[in-house]
């Protein structure tokens, strides 16, 4: 062999193993994405509610990592920027949504799915325009400008919408609005994909391909006075997504996790992990059998600092926890992962690396 065949078989050879590794990540890349979120959801929480409800769907994940949740302006994040972090992989300052701490926009996850032909929604249990859904569907300065947000989110290319905040929506002359202007953006977005007001419109409904269901005033009821589960919800966002062959990218978010440990309300924090957990079941039901779905559960912050100290417990019920804020904390937050591409967000990251992995899945 002479020299210049032997390096051309040792290019060869490169090019190769290089073109089987991109090939590789490639095949790794998951057709959807669930990206699920407990607001203010952190290790006590979930603890307390082990601890009540026994085993959680939580537990069928065998991959999990954890990451710091700071934000531009303090390692003490809000959920405006701690959601822009998860949505577009960058930091920004706290009450700021889908922008630079300078103003630019950025590029969220739901813009790169849809560039990639994937339908999009979101579901939660908060008004839809609150901070961790608007990270995923607006860019503004202030994430209580909620007339901006509405109206930007009902015209950003979501196809499933699914939550509370219907006094959002109507003018300000309309008995029970909270807008301080006199557009109709509930008409606004009929012009956009159907609308429905209630669960039981949207439980008889023959999904269409888009679909906007809007449950409730304000936030939706406590996980315990609905009759209703997030788990159902999630199930009927899928069932409308995966009609795309090309894929789709749902958020998921447990809002009122957050709520409940604001208040240091035990529990309250208790039902709604544990309606958030009904929605993982439904995700990953989905995902095991789907095969080529990724499920990514975290939070976007801890809220409270809640431990479950010696004598907190008795007979399985957290009856004296310990609270040390009713504020969001620093404290690290898990993250569980399942499906291709999920060992990626095993070890220990920042915020921001999360939301940066998932675009990277999803281009
Ligand atoms: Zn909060």
């Amino acid at each position: 062999m002479t020299i210049t065949s032997r390096i051309r078989s040792i290019c060869i050879i490169f090019i190769f193993l290089f073109s089987a590794t991109i090939f590789a990540q490639a095949e790794n890349k998951p057709k959807n994405i669930i990206f699920m979120i407990g607001d203010g959801m952190g290790i006590g929480h979930i603890t307390a509610a082990r601890i009540e409800n026994g085993p959680l769907n939580l537990e069928r994940f065998k991959i999990m990592g954890m990451h710091m949740t700071g934000s531009a302006n303090d390692p003490v994040t809000d959920s405006a920027a701690a959601g822009t972090a998860l949505a577009t992989g960058y930091k920004t300052n706290n009450d700021m949504v889908g922008q630079t701490p300078d103003g630019v926009p950025l590029k969220n996850l739901m813009e790169y799915a849809r560039e990639a032909g994937k339908s999009t929604g979101i579901t939660v249990t908060s008004i839809l325009p609150h901070a961790t859904p608007a990270a995923f569907s607006a860019h503004h300065v202030a994430r209580y400008h909620y007339d901006v947000i509405t109206e930007e989110q009902a015209l950003s290319g979501l196809d499933v919408m699914i939550g509370g905040g219907l006094s959002n929506y109507y003018p300000k002359s309309f008995s029970g609005s909270r807008r301080k202007d006199e557009k109709h953006v509930l008409n606004l977005l009929r012009q956009q994909m159907p609308v429905v007001l209630s669960i039981e419109t949207l439980r008889k409904i023959n999904a269409p391909d888009r679909l906007a269901a809007i449950l409730s005033p304000g936030h939706l009821p406590e996980a315990s006075k609905r009759d209703y589960t997030l788990g159902e919800l999630s199930a009927k966002a899928i069932e409308i997504l995966a009609r795309n062959q090309k894929g789709f990218v749902l958020m998921v978010e447990g809002s009122q996790i957050d709520l409940a440990a604001h208040a240091n309300d035990m529990p309250r924090i208790t039902s709604e992990v544990i309606d958030f957990d009904s929605a993982v079941k439904t995700c990953l039901d989905f995902a095991e059998a789907d095969g080529n779905t990724l499920v990514v559960v975290t939070a976007d912050h801890e809220t409270a600092g809640l431990t479950l100290p010696m004598k907190s417990i008795e007979n399985n019920r957290v009856v004296k926890p310990a609270f040390s804020s009713d504020n969001h904390t620093a404290l690290m937050v898990p993250i569980f992962a399942f499906g291709p591409g999920a060992e990626q967000f095993g070890g220990m990251q920042d915020i921001a690396d999360v939301g940066r992995t998932m675009i990277e899945l999803v281009k």
